[in-house]
């Protein structure tokens, strides 16, 4: 089955018993048992929900894996796979991975004795020279957040099985729709959901994905110990948000590819970072492991002072932390999405405060290139 009739007949369709074409919204905690230990397939609701399970199976067949898991947030998701480890390992992680996962690493798990080294991952050789003998896992984002790099999935998975590693790829910017990094040889595949697979601002959610069932069953084992689940109410508006993920992803597109462009050719913008670009260092690397380039584009204006005036003048553009929906969204990453990282590494890495990053929308493209062209007049 092709992805788009994937995303409509994917998971549970409906509900056999009455033939309602939706899956029902199970609101309930627990289930009537026949005999102690002999029951339908569900007991209580932090261990399985029937619209949660639907969601779950939705999202396994999207990313081609063997388990799907929804949880309460990207963060509850992400923390609940990190806590697959134990006291004393160690991840070799992105250096321009999403704020909170940077900060649950350095000021959470480190407690608990889990150590990260943070480097680029589009860069292999820094990779290798960050492994040791009690590293578990190599965790990275491609395209990264804000400075959309790219990075090898096949080849960080090389990598990854010599050393007997897992890889983890946070897939929130390109979705089972662009990219899937469980084909190209990941483990698990992470999502904060309230962006594009959601897509409509209404719902914070996060998705992890397995490739192998074994390791489902542990991650369903963390859940389920750990908590952080997905509500029916929640799951039931993700599927809702899956079934227009194609037509979204596709518009987003072609949104941003036009708007990139039109940046690049813009006297007052010094650099525009988007790896649907020829220009972009990523851009190979991205056109050989997804099929589209995403909807985020991050530019920089050379200064606070400009950054400022765009964020002000836009009409179109909310100014607004968060990504992925149908409306245009536009932020300054190193004061919102970023502020957690310290200010030396952020200068470092590029996130400087005349960047400004968008989230590309799905209103028409005219009415997007005015409104970006009077904000930067
Ligand atoms: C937003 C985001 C997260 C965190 O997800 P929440 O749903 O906000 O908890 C993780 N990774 C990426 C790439 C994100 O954009």
């Amino acid at each position: 089955m092709k992805i788009d009739t994937k995303l409509i007949h994917g998971g549970t369709f409906g509900d056999p018993h009455t033939g309602a074409v939706s899956v029902p919204i199970y609101q309930v905690s627990t289930y009537k048992q026949k005999r102690v230990g002999e029951h339908a397939g569900y007991e209580y609701s932090r261990t399985g929900n029937p619209t949660r399970a639907a969601l779950e199976q939705l999202m396994a067949e999207l990313e081609n894996g063997a388990r799907g898991l929804a949880f309460s947030s990207g963060m509850a998701a992400i923390s609940t796979v990190l806590s697959l480890f134990h006291q004393g390992d160690h991840l070799v992680v992105g250096d321009d991975v999403y704020g909170g996962t940077f900060r649950v690493l350095t000021r959470v798990f480190n407690r608990m004795g889990l150590e990260a080294t943070f480097v680029d991952t589009s860069n292999l050789e820094a990779i290798e020279a960050a492994i040791r003998p009690e590293t578990k896992a190599v965790y990275m984002e491609t395209p990264s957040n804000p400075l959309l790099k790219v990075s090898d999935i096949t080849a960080i998975s090389g990598i990854c099985r010599q050393n007997g590693l897992l890889l983890i790829v946070d897939n929130t910017f390109l979705t089972p729709y662009w990219q899937n990094p469980l084909e190209l040889g990941a483990d698990i595949v992470v999502h904060s959901a309230t962006k594009y697979l959601g897509g409509h601002s209404d719902v914070v959610a996060g998705i992890a994905v397995t490739k192998e069932e074994s390791l489902g069953e542990e991650i369903h084992f963390l859940q389920n110990s750990i908590g952080g689940v997905l509500g029916p109410q929640d799951s039931w508006l993700l599927i809702r948000g899956i079934r227009t993920l194609g037509l979204r992803m596709k518009q987003h597109e072609a949104n941003a590819r036009r708007i990139a462009e039109w940046l690049a050719d813009h006297e007052r913008v010094k650099k525009v970072y988007y790896p649907g670009l020829a220009t972009h260092p990523g851009h190979e690397i991205a056109a050989k492991q997804a099929r589209g380039f995403g909807g985020m584009i991050s530019f920089d204006v050379g200064s606070a002072e400009l950054a400022e005036q765009v964020l002000e003048r836009t009409k179109l553009f909310t100014l607004a932390e968060s990504l992925g929906a149908v409306e245009s969204l536009i932020s300054v990453p190193a004061r919102m999405t970023h502020a957690s990282i310290p200010v030396e590494k952020r200068e470092r890495l590029g996130i400087t405060d005349g960047l400004i990053r968008i989230s590309v929308g799905v209103e028409d493209i005219e009415d997007l290139l005015t409104d970006l062209d009077q904000a930067l007049s």
